[in-house]
């Protein structure tokens, strides 16, 4: 079995998005000069595993040398007084914001996505870069699924006519993954079998057990055991769990899987950087766009 390596595969992809912005800016473009790009960071209130994800995204900023700000709201802030302070970094230098979920029960995330511009939307999470993913057009791609595809084609993993099921129909996790596999993304076009809690347990099993390709999304320590894949199968564990130990665990029975799997992705250090590293390149999208810089 071989471990997918997720932080190191986003460390090369940071450095070539340095080198890139690094090459534009030496050029200069269209005879001006260009400022870094530059990304803002939305925090509402106080949630620690928010604040480590924040410090993790800075931190590749950095290794991509990408300007950043972190802007802080009390968590009492109103739905209102933060769709005003969104419709201000619309309008503002920023290449690209995100705004870390979760949000205060008070605050229904989807009322502050739909507010983003799509054209600094780097999670690309708003409906009109999600309808443009799933159409195939060019748009910020949602960024996790965006780096379980860099993942997989780092390790030349074939998805085109490969039966991949995915199990979580988030908006922002499992639905894009099975709708980006099912298209012609720079890997191919997979076959995708999508599960959710409505899916008969028993059928689950059925189809993972039948998947060159399981990708388990459900936040549940332990979810996905070795009897529902098949030998050799490529497992991409994106879930985040953390035990009552503080250890953070995925969705699968690691130890019972690894040996069954061909591939698997370690948590930490699988998905979660490769998350990064999907916004890092949606960041980069931005700013070219901005700066009409067409590759
Ligand atoms: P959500 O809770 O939004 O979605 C979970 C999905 O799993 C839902 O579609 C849910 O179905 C489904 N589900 C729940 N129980 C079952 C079950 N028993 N059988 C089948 N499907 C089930 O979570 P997210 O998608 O946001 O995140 C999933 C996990 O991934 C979490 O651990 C999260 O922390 C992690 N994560 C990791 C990231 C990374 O970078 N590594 C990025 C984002 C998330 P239903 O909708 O019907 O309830």
């Amino acid at each position: 079995m071989k471990l997918l390596d997720g932080r190191a595969v986003s460390k090369e992809i940071l450095k070539k998005v340095k080198e890139d912005i690094d090459h534009h800016i030496d050029k200069k473009h269209l005879g001006y000069n260009l400022s870094r790009p530059s990304m803002a960071i939305v925090l509402v209130g106080h949630n620690a595993a928010s604040e480590s994800y924040v410090r993790a995204k800075t931190k590749a900023c950095e290794k991509a040398d990408i300007n950043y700000k972190i802007i802080r709201f009390d968590e009492n802030i109103s739905a209102f007084e933060l769709i005003s302070e969104i419709k201000l970094l619309n309008k503002s230098h920023f290449d690209g914001f995100i705004v870390q979920l979760p949000l205060p029960d008070h605050i229904e995330p989807n009322s502050i996505i739909n507010e983003i511009s799509a054209y600094k939307d780097i999670d690309g999470f708003h409906p009109l870069n999600f309808g443009k993913m799933a159409l195939g057009q060019k748009s910020m791609r949602p960024a996790t699924a965006y780096g379980i595809l860099k993942l997989l084609q780092y390790y030349n993993i074939p998805t085109n006519s490969q039966h991949v099921v995915v199990i979580g129909r988030s908006n922002i996790v499992g639905k894009p993954i099975s709708i980006m596999l099912g298209n012609d993304f720079e890997v191919g076009r997979s076959t995708v079998t999508s599960c959710d809690i409505h899916t008969p347990k028993e059928l689950l099993k059925e189809e993972s057990q039948k998947a060159d390709i399981v990708i388990v999304a459900v936040g549940q320590p332990g979810f996905l055991t070795a009897d529902m894949i098949k030998e050799g199968a490529v497992v991409i564990d994106v879930g985040i769990n953390r035990l009552e130990s503080g250890k953070l665990v995925g969705d699968c029975d690691f130890d019972g899987v690894s040996k069954k799997a061909d591939y698997l992705t370690p948590v930490p250090g699988g998905v979660g950087p490769m998350t990064i590293a999907g916004l890092i390149l949606n960041t980069y999208e931005a700013w070219k766009m901005k700066n009409l810089i067409d590759e």
